[in-house]
């Protein structure tokens, strides 16, 4: 009886694990046919009442039965977790994404490299140079001579008795010169500081953008239709330009470019004070006092150089009030450009 016993739950048991397909189900039958109060310790326990003489040989077939069921057990466990680790694996297709948060540009940086883009398609190199100055490269090099007013225009940072902070990128202009003989064309980004009251409409540190071009027979009106040129495409092309007579001690003649105020268009508003123009730049001839410091023949070579203040721009392009905004890292004020 035992032995019939034994037939009916192999087949019983063939017939469950051939269907099992998770491991729920697996675990049931675990508990139904393997566990301590299964069906397989129930025949076990049968086995006290099995004739003496027949007991080898149902001892032998029942010891077969869980065998063969720990195999089968053992072997669909061990390919559902496979299963289930490969499914960990996959991605969901139908999630939706994590948003990554990306940094950008400062809307400084952005102006500098509209800028430098528009002056590059206009056959600029860009040349870079040190913060920390000789007061030769910034003052004395630029026609700024000791004692001399002028020096008062730019409140210093002295870091010692003949070095500073660069007051303006001119220095690199300087450099340059230095470095190449005409000609020459570039412009030249990067900070500058002054020893300034900070407030909404200055601050101790700003970006300029210099300019700088000597060949022989440079003259005034190449340096009007490169500003023009660049003024057009960097504000908007219908606008109105004038130059007003200023004075630089590093150019000469000197001047100021004013554009039509691209915010009220000409009509006069609080920004122009009223004017309709708009102050973008200043430039001038380079002074021959400069040529005959780096060691140019002002006979033979003449140039200009302009330059503009960054921040100033962005205040006027992007209609920013503040210009601490620019320095203050606050990305709500950041993320908005
Ligand atoms: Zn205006």
């Amino acid at each position: 009886m035992l032995t019939e016993e034994i037939q009916q739950i192999r087949k019983e048991s063939d017939k469950d694990f051939s269907s099992v397909e998770d491991v729920r189900k697996l675990e049931e039958l675990r508990i139904k046919y393997l566990s301590r109060n299964g069906l397989l310790a129930q025949l076990f326990d049968g086995l006290k009442d099995v004739p003496k003489e027949e007991k080898p040989s149902v001892g032998k077939d029942l010891n077969e039965l869980r065998k063969s069921l720990t195999e089968k057990y053992n072997s669909l466990k061990s390919s559902l977790d496979d299963k289930a680790d490969q499914s960990k694996d996959e991605i969901d297709l139908t999630l939706p994404g994590t948003k990554r948060v990306i940094g950008s540009k400062h809307i400084i940086i952005q102006t500098l490299d509209e800028i430098k883009s528009i002056f590059k398609g206009m056959g600029f190199s860009v040349f870079e140079g040190p913060e920390l100055e000789s007061d030769y490269n910034n003052f004395g090099a630029l026609n700024f001579p000791h004692d001399h007013p002028a020096r008062d225009m730019q409140d210093t940072f002295f870091v010692s008795k003949d070095f500073l902070l660069r007051t303006h990128t001119s220095p690199v202009q300087v450099r340059i010169m230095n470095k190449y003989k005409p000609p020459v064309r570039a412009i030249m980004p990067g900070l500058a500081y002054r020893n300034e009251a900070i407030n909404a409409r200055s601050y101790c540190v700003f970006h300029q953008v210099e300019g700088l071009y000597v060949d022989t027979d440079v003259t005034f009106a190449e340096l009007k239709g490169t500003l023009v040129s660049f003024a057009k495409q960097f504000y908007m092309d219908d606008l109105k330009y004038r130059f007003r007579p200023s004075f630089f001690p590093f150019t000469e003649p000197s001047a100021e470019m004013d554009i039509t105020c691209f915010i009220c268009k000409g009509q006069g508003c609080k920004i122009c004070k009223k004017t309709g123009w708009l102050e973008i730049l200043g430039c001038g001839m380079v002074d021959p006092n400069v040529f005959k410091n780096v060691g140019y023949d002002s006979e033979k070579y003449t140039g200009y150089a302009f330059g503009m203040g960054i921040e100033r721009i962005a205040l006027l392009k992007y209609g920013i009030d503040d210009i601490r905004r620019f320095f203050e890292n606050d990305l709500r004020f950041l993320k908005q450009f």
